[in-house]
């Protein structure tokens, strides 16, 4: 068994990032900038916003956190992400979900500008995704299939269940792995909340990716001897053994499935910084696109 690891791999791609934002700086342009809008003090979005900011640091961008209370009206936060589409120094941005419920998050994501769209909601880079065609790719599956390639997983004919089919990580997933291309040519299922005999499905699963939001639902029982286990959910459970009596936990059994599994990403470790590391990925492309820019010019 092989630990997926996120954290490190995710090291490993921010220090590429950064050599690259250094040669682009040496040769007289700007930083490459990220910009970032916070609605209310969800303290999950905060440490996930945290987490963004301090990467930025890491890897050599410029950088806006732009924070706005709860009751911030949807028209302003329309003329913010209005803003930033035509502001020329900024390269990229994100709304970060999820907005208060009086906010259409629909309408937010229809107003960003394809271009800055370094998180891949917008329905015209899902489009291109699912046509194969040039994107932001949205930065979970996006992480996931650099940790695949990166650690050479095999996904050509073989099996995958995709469990959750949200517009930011399952379905996406599902669409990319099947895709005709390096990290895709796979078989896939994705599994939902309706889906029956889904413990029959997993067992048959190469590679299960889950991404529903319920601790332990994957268990030892549901897999097969070899399986690649990434796990996606995140999900804070009651631990009276922590100083804060809780404790972050994916959709997997880990202790029990990890001995059966070929490959398989802990929670937190795995998913998680590699969604982030792909957030600078993107915001690197949006600047070389927008200035076409090559090391040999
Ligand atoms: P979501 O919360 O919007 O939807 C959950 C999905 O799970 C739905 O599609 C539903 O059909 C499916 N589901 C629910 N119960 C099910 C069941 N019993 N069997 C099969 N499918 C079932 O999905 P999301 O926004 O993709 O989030 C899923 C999890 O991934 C959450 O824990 C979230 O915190 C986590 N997440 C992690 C990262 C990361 O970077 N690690 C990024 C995004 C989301």
């Amino acid at each position: 068994m092989e630990i997926l690891d996120g954290r490190k791999l995710s090291k490993t791609l921010k220090e590429e990032i950064k050599e690259e934002v250094s040669a682009i700086v040496a040769q007289g342009h700007r930083p490459p900038h990220l910009s970032a809008v916070l609605v209310g003090n969800n303290p999950a979005s905060e440490a996930y916003m945290g987490n963004k900011v301090k990467s930025c640091d890491m890897v050599g961008f410029d950088s806006k956190l732009i924070r706005r209370v709860e009751d911030i009206s949807q028209d302003e936060l329309l003329e913010i992400v209005s803003q930033l589409n035509n502001d020329d120094r900024v390269d990229g941005f994100i709304v970060q979900l999820p907005l208060p419920e009086h906010i259409d998050d629909e309408a937010v994501l229809l107003a960003i500008d394809p271009a800055k769209d370094v998180d891949g909601f917008h329905p015209y880079n899902f489009g291109c995704m699912a046509q194969g065609m040039d994107c932001f790719l949205p930065a979970t599956p996006l992480g996931i299939i650099t940790m695949l390639e990166r650690y050479k997983v095999e996904t050509s004919g073989k099996n995958v269940v995709v469990i959750g089919r949200s517009n930011i990580v399952g379905t996406p997933m599902s669409i990319l792995l099947s895709r005709k291309s390096p990290s895709g040519n796979a078989t896939v299922t994705l599994a939902h909340s309706r889906t029956k005999n889904l413990k029959e499905i997993c067992l048959r699963a190469d590679i299960i990716i889950s991404a529903l939001g319920k601790p332990f639902f994957i268990t030892h029982d549901m897999v097969k001897e070899g399986v690649v286990v990434i796990d996606v959910g995140i999900n804070r459970i009651d631990d009276l053994s922590r100083k804060s009596g809780t404790r972050l936990v994916g959709d997997v059994d880990f202790e029990k499935v990890a001995p059966k599994s070929s490959f398989i990403t802990p929670v937190p470790g795995g998913v998680g910084p590699m969604t982030v590391a792909s957030l600078m990925m993107n915001t690197l492309k949006a600047f070389k696109r927008k200035f076409d820019y090559t090391y040999n010019k």
